[in-house]
């Protein structure tokens, strides 16, 4: 059984990573989705509210579960037994900072993380500019997905 783990803040989830989590469940048995909740982290969305807003929009998905946690990723990893890490590449910035953090997890963990680079559709999106959008009062409809609302 292959399980991957995508791990993210999802504050809120964007397009940018439902098309990450739709292209990565084929290449794996069982996708987890980790929705971060460290107490230091200042969120715009309660970590209840992030994951219903993914439960809501895999409700048909039976490969997908979603889960809350905290601490390190690999830790989480290894208590639900996920080999991989799934994360997604939108620009050389991301990679930059992915590189150090996946060589990180393989030396600690033996954890692979597989890369899928973003679709050229959404790739210029980001929960930042959604949040940004959504203090000022405008339209972030088309950047998120349907579960997705104030
Ligand atoms: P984090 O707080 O770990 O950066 P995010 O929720 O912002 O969490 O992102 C989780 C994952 O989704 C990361 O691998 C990130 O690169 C990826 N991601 C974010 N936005 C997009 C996008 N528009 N297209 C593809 N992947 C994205």
């Amino acid at each position: 059984m292959r399980r991957a783990l995508f791990p993210g803040s999802f504050d809120p989830i964007t397009k940018g990573h439902e098309d990450i989590i739709l292209r990565g469940l084929t290449l794996f048995d069982e996708l987890v989705i980790g929705v971060g909740s460290n107490t230091e982290k200042n969120y715009m969305f309660p970590t209840k509210k992030r994951i219903n807003f993914i439960k809501k929009l895999f409700v048909n998905e039976k490969k997908i579960i979603v889960n809350k946690y905290n601490g390190l990723t690999v830790d989480f990893c290894k208590s639900i037994n996920a080999s991989y890490i799934l994360r997604g590449l939108r620009n050389p910035a991301d990679f930059e900072f992915e590189k150090a953090i996946a060589h990180t997890n393989r030396k600690l963990s033996g954890i692979e993380t597989i890369f899928l680079l973003t679709s050229a559709k959404t790739s210029y999106i980001s929960s930042g500019i959604v949040r940004e959008i959504i203090i000022n009062k405008g339209d972030y409809k088309s950047l998120v997905p349907s579960s997705v609302r104030l």
